[in-house]
């Protein structure tokens, strides 16, 4: 990413940020010191290179085809989501479920676990379009997917949450 500062006296407190392509272009009050607009913009770079990431992961459609797959596998394709998508501000939750709204957000960290991780975690998400707590009969249709346990596992030595 490049990084284009533009300082204006104009500009009293607040340090304004876009991103065009691959440059960022910054406007920044002229009497800011470096160091302080350097921590302000490592925290945009991260933001944006964030928001790439989950573009990114997103336009890959990878969680709906997922989805389907697991659908027709362990709910004879009954199931229904209003959408399913990668959140890149979830780092020690793996997913979650709105029960209400049939969404489901799925940590970005997921695309880069192994498949049979990833599933588990969707399977998850999936048995809460049925049953939002965890309840006995949630479990039931979670253990479903024969590797649960084992996922859980993996997860809680990321240092993930697992329900
Ligand atoms: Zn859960």
């Amino acid at each position: 990413m490049k990084i284009e500062i533009a300082r204006s006296a104009r500009r009293r407190r607040t340090v304004g940020a876009r991103l065009a392509g691959d440059t960022m272009h910054v406007k920044a009050p002229a009497g800011m010191p470096e160091n302080k607009l350097a921590e302000i913009i490592e925290g945009f770079q991260k933001r944006f290179e964030r928001q790439k990431l989950r573009k990114a992961l997103n336009r890959e459609q990878t969680l709906n085809d997922i989805f389907e797959r697991l659908n027709k596998k362990y709910f004879t394709g009954n199931l229904s989501v209003k959408s399913i998508k990668y959140v890149t501000n979830q780092r020690k939750k793996y997913g979650c479920c709105n029960f209400r709204t049939k969404t489901i957000r799925i940590s970005h960290i997921l695309a880069e676990m192994p498949e049979w991780v990833r599933d588990y975690v969707v399977v998850h998400e999936m048995a809460h379009l049925i049953e939002p707590n965890h309840s006995k009969a949630f479990w039931d249709i979670a253990h479903r997917y024969k590797l649960a346990e084992r996922a859980r596992g993996y997860l809680m030595a990321k240092g993930m949450k697992t329900d």
